[in-house]
């Protein structure tokens, strides 16, 4: 086990030496045992800079040889794609686990703490979560909600499509408190659910989980249930079952390449976008050069549901928009909504709240822009994590750089000559691997040749500093030196992690021999949760019957004869019967048969 720990080491070193952002954190117990491991790559961290707003913390069990969960943060992209920023394997599931991860998962993502996490319902992650993220809002995914439902409500649920459909219907619509309510109990009502275990506890915690109680809450629509299942759905198909540690890591690692991939994809498809619909409102053609691929088609949805609104009532800036025909819907959802236009039109509020909740603006505010002619949407309107330049997001000494910043155009004749090289060498580089290669070395020596000078100004700088000639060394450090300086210093945190393996947060003062000195955890017994120690899932709550199985009569043990006078006795649970009655006993992969009063086949 402890060799796996260093094939599992030597895998990070190499990730290290190929990735500088490489970065991993260790927890260890008093015997240098691991008990909780996070790592993150230098891409995923920039994910993490771009799509921090929303994050999902997601458990899976029994993938690994220590029986240790392994869990997963997961962000959404500007292509509705799901992005992973980091790994985590836990020994055990208590507060101060969950503290030590989600501490440290800030620290190697720079800081930055996520506006809204959605997990499962553990009690110990809950209370981790409130006292490191105070500010985040926490909400449950819906699919780990909904995972009993298959038990819960039984053939109602995997025979009755009907039922399906108005189910979903009220669980992910974007309806307000009413209709949610409405809708709600008349399905419970129509289908006889008053008295059900599943539907009562899954009302019950509806705050945590239902859109109407957090409209305001900003969810990047994470919290849909597919989101979790394809997250879940992604670990099952590239880690197997009681993996080795190492393994474990090079499997994550194919997953992020996977992901990669998607995304290239996708970058792809929406710089090739154009205007494939014949006719296209202003407002539209201006969400097609701004948005990826993905996020256009849903604005597009939403434009579409707009035709079938009209605008009814105005008082002042208050507008209403209401459905044409109502006797079209479920009776229990709304026809009139209220919109609000504020700042001279420069922003439209809904009470549906689809644009707090999600991003993107939804179909009522939209038929009122139309009806306004509003040709372009608003800037307080346009998401910039939906946009096609959503990864435009620099450094701050970068910042001038940044397509939506207006200063970028004051650039210097060398700021414009060094820019343009460096983006041609990049898209040569990104032509083909051995390119690339070529490409990465000289950007390396570059940079490496480029600190060196840097340094060297300093030291002398200090040195004149000390003399007392301050004016000579005001010169030496002219503004394009000192911006260097700034991006020295902001790279000193790296700088300080002082080994091959990238240990970082609270490990990156580990030596190299320390962390060669790791030893692998101990083998839990069981895997998964205690459940005492969750909110149980409704599947959870009712006890299973006991399999009512009567043993077969018959001999105890069957005796094989294997040749040369010896014999083999194995129990009556480990043999069979053939066709022609003949007893065969299964021993691991070998198959011993005895023909009746005659010799042994094997
Ligand atoms: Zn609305």
């Amino acid at each position: 086990m402890d060799d796996d720990i260093k094939k599992t080491m030597e895998i990070f070193k190499k990730m290290r030496e190929d990735d500088p952002g490489f970065q991993f954190s260790v927890e260890l117990d008093s015997q240098a045992r691991i008990k909780t491991l996070i790592w993150c790559g230098g891409r995923s961290r920039d994910q993490y800079s771009c799509f921090s707003d929303v994050i999902t913390f997601d458990t899976t069990y029994c993938t690994n040889i220590y029986k240790m969960p392994f869990c997963l943060f997961v962000g959404v992209n500007n292509h509705f794609q799901t992005t992973i920023f980091a790994g985590v394997l836990m020994c055990t599931e208590k507060i101060s686990n969950f503290k030590w991860v989600f501490e440290e998962f800030i620290k190697l993502m720079g800081g930055k703490v996520p506006q809204t996490i959605l997990t499962d319902q553990c009690k110990a992650m809950t209370k981790a979560i409130a006292i490191v993220m105070p500010n985040t809002y926490h909400l449950w995914c819906k699919w780990h909600v909904m995972k009993g439902i298959r038990e819960g409500l039984g053939p109602l649920y995997t025979k009755n499509r009907k039922f399906w459909d108005d189910f979903w219907l009220v669980v992910n619509g974007m309806l307000s408190i009413d209709e949610f309510e409405r809708g709600w109990h008349e399905v419970i009502k129509n289908y006889g659910l008053e008295k059900n275990g599943f539907m009562i506890r899954t009302y019950g915690k509806k705050e945590k989980w239902a859109k109407p109680w957090s409209k305001d809450k900003y969810c990047a629509r994470m919290s849909s249930t597919r989101r979790s299942e394809s997250a879940n759905f992604m670990l099952k198909r590239f880690v197997a079952r009681d993996s080795s540690m190492n393994h474990f890591v090079m499997q994550y690692n194919r997953l992020l390449f996977d992901r990669d991939r998607e995304e290239d994809i996708a970058e792809d498809q929406t710089n090739q976008l154009t205007v494939i619909h014949e006719r296209l409102w202003a407002l539209e053609r201006h969400a097609l050069s701004i948005y990826t691929k993905a996020a256009f088609e849903l604005f597009h949805k939403e434009v579409d549901k707009a035709s079938n609104y009209v605008l009814t009532a105005r008082d002042g800036e208050n507008f209403t928009i209401s459905h044409d025909n109502p006797s079209k819907r479920a009776h229990w959802a709304r026809v009139h909504y209220k919109v609000e236009m504020l700042d001279n039109g420069s922003k439209f509020k809904c009470e549906c709240g689809l644009y707090e909740h999600f991003g993107m603006l939804c179909c009522h505010s939209i038929r009122l822009m139309l009806k306004l002619d509003v040709a372009f949407i608003p800037e307080a309107h346009i998401m910039k994590r939906w946009t096609r330049d959503a990864k435009d997001v620099l450094p701050k000494h970068l910042k001038i750089f940044q397509k939506d910043q207006s200063i970028m155009h004051s650039f210097t004749f060398r700021n414009r000559k060094l820019r343009l090289e460096a983006l041609e060498l990049v898209r040569k580089g990104d032509t083909d691997l051995q390119l690339f290669e070529i490409v990465s070395d000289h950007l390396k020596q570059a940079h490496k040749q480029a600190h060196k000078h840097v340094d060297e100004v300093i030291a002398a700088r200090k040195k004149a500093l000390e003399a007392g000639v301050e004016d000579q060394a005001d010169d030496s450090c002219d503004e394009g030196v000192q911006e260097e300086c700034c991006i020295g210093a902001q790279s000193e945190g790296e700088a300080m992690i002082g080994n091959k393996y990238g240990a970082s947060g609270s490990s990156a003062g580990m030596s190299d021999s320390e962390i060669l000195k790791m030893r692998a955890p101990l083998v839990k017994r069981f895997a998964g949760r205690p459940r005492s120690k969750r909110f149980m899932a409704t599947s959870t709550r009712f006890k299973r019957r006991k399999p009512n199985l009567k043993l077969k009569e018959g001999p105890k043990s069957v005796e094989f004869s294997v040749g040369l006078g010896t014999s083999l006795s194995l129990l009556s649970s480990c043999v069979e019967e053939d066709l022609n009655g003949n007893k065969i006993g299964l021993l691991l992969s070998r198959r011993l048969k005895k023909v009746t009063g005659g010799e042994v086949v094997v």
